[in-house]
């Protein structure tokens, strides 16, 4: 299979927040394999903007630090990393400020009639001004885009105000909220796989559909962001963004066309119609000491803290596709494995016509985001040999590196394909606005729940698959989890 990449059209992107975590760990690397791709031609630019004091030579060495620590192991042709690191430049600006923006401005004037993005790589509380003085400076007009990271918001009022911010200088169709998760091959296959194929759609529903299963489990604990998570949990860090836009995806109804609105009015439709949960349906898990790794408390320096490192969800929709069919959703830190992945578990043949002791078998389509991003559909066949008609279920497995080779290594990550998506002026894999926002207004008042209860998590073993009341979840429904492995 040959490799199709088409190249973008010549770009300034500014990253504001430039010398930070996430520009050196994703998007300057993500950048850098765009470019190696020839996807990122030698016309475009990248600057970066952040308040330290550096010239352009300062950061292009920053740069190479960063491709080398973050990039290892990709290949790309000899003096690409210098060609690279000559697309770039640094301004010193400050977001709050006055000082830097009249350089930033003057280095933007020198490339007029490229598409201009400006990536909000910096704390929320820096949006509205960043919007604020791209406009004052003159250098946003109404073809440029911004890109900004999440967390958007902590609640309904909070995104809200967010988006008010913004929709006072950029217009909805300029404005790019990443969710790193929809820009994963593995999720737009999920579209290719149910609206691609005849086979899947008609069995689609709560008639053939016993239960869907979203997991999405790390093995790493709350690392360097113990402040910023214990104000969080993972159900504002994970399930209101990543697993609620998966659970969008599998739920919603075919688009009329794969068009950014057409697909988000669809993912709109799944959040507004899910159901209230009830308590018994969420189960909140902390997790605890291993060996010389601490237990979550200790990790956040608060030793009061009923912050959730895990949690499991049931949930219904209410709606004429999904009416009657759960949705288990639950993803945690600390966990026995990392994976991400949706297992749609059909219901059980009616009838078994090989007799009681063949037993009723069930299909499985699972779709794996990482590891080993594929899907595979377990199947039921006969065993082989003697001994009658005696049932199997085999996996019908497809690794996409096994299945399209060397065209599958090399894949864009996330965020090269996201950023990637933004020049080109696609927002099909970005969230809109109303999207986040009714997100969050089906989050707060669960949240709001278990903080009036008092509820506190269960402690819950590092390395395992979370707490006992989580598998508890299920059990009482005759189910099970899928086991989390790689
Ligand atoms: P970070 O490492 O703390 O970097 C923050 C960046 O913002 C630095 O470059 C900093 O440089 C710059 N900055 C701070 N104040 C500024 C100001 N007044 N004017 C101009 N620049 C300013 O943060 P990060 O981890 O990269 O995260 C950036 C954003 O992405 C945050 O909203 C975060 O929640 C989100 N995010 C991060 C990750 C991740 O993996 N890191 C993942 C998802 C989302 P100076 O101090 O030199 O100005």
């Amino acid at each position: 299979m040959v490799s199709r990449v088409i190249p973008v059209e010549p770009f300034d992107l500014v990253i504001f927040g430039g010398t930070g975590d996430l520009a050196r760990r994703k998007i300057l690397p993500g950048l850098y394999r765009r470019f190696c791709s020839g996807q990122m031609g030698e016309d475009s630019r990248v600057i970066g903007a952040a308040r330290a004091e550096m010239d352009a030579e300062g950061y292009r060495q920053f740069v190479r630090e960063a491709i080398d620590e973050f990039d290892a192991g990709r290949t790309c042709e000899v003096g690409t990393i210098d060609a690279f690191l000559k697309r770039l430049d640094y301004v010193t600006v400050d977001a709050l400020g006055k000082d830097g923006w009249p350089d930033l401005a003057k280095l933007m004037g020198e490339g007029t009639g490229r598409v201009r993005a400006y990536y909000f790589s910096v704390a929320p509380s820096l949006f509205g001004a960043l919007a604020e003085r791209l406009h004052t400076y003159g250098i946003a007009d109404e073809d440029a885009r911004i890109v900004v990271e999440k967390p958007f918001g902590r609640d309904e009022a909070s995104a809200c105000a967010l988006n008010g911010v913004l929709a006072e200088h950029f217009d909805e169709s300029q404005i790019y909220r990443i969710d790193h998760y929809l820009g994963k091959e593995t999720v737009q296959n999920l579209m290719a796989v149910r609206f691609g194929n005849m086979l899947f759609e008609p069995l689609w529903n709560s008639q053939y559909v016993d239960h869907i299963q979203i997991t999405v489990a790390e093995t790493v604990g709350v690392g360097g962001r113990g402040e910023y998570y214990d104000k969080s949990g993972a159900m504002r860090d994970m399930m209101q963004n990543h697993l609620m836009q998966l659970l969008c995806l599998i739920a919603m109804e075919p688009p009329a066309k794969f068009d950014p609105d057409a697909v988000r009015d669809e993912k709109l439709k799944v959040i507004r119609a899910l159901d209230e949960v009830e308590p018994r349906d969420i189960v909140r898990g902390q997790y605890e000491a291993e060996g010389d790794k601490p237990d979550y408390r200790t990790h956040v320096e608060n030793p009061e803290s009923t912050t959730e490192s895990f949690i499991a969800m049931k949930v219904h929709l209410s709606n004429w596709r999904w009416a009657g069919t759960p949705f288990y959703l639950r993803t945690g830190k600390r966990l026995r494995a990392r994976t991400s992945e949706i297992a749609v578990v059909f219901k059980e043949t009616p009838h078994s016509i090989f007799g009681p002791e063949a037993g009723r078998h069930r299909n499985i389509l699972t779709i794996r985001l990482q590891p080993n991003e594929g899907m595979d559909l377990g199947v039921t066949i006969k065993e082989p040999g003697p001994g009658g008609m005696r049932l199997v279920d085999v996996p019908l497995d497809m690794t996409f590196a096994d299945a399209l080779g060397p065209d599958a290594e090399d894949v864009p990550d996330a965020y090269e394909r996201l950023i990637m998506d933004v020049i080109r002026g696609n927002q099909t894999l970005f969230m809109r606005g109303d999207e986040v926002e009714a997100a969050w207004a089906w989050t707060d008042p669960i949240i709001a729940g278990w903080e009036k209860r008092g509820d506190k998590p269960e402690p819950y073993e590092s390395g395992s698959s979370g707490p006992e009341d989580a598998l508890a979840l299920m059990h009482r429904d005759g189910r099970r989890w899928r086991e989390i492995r790689i």
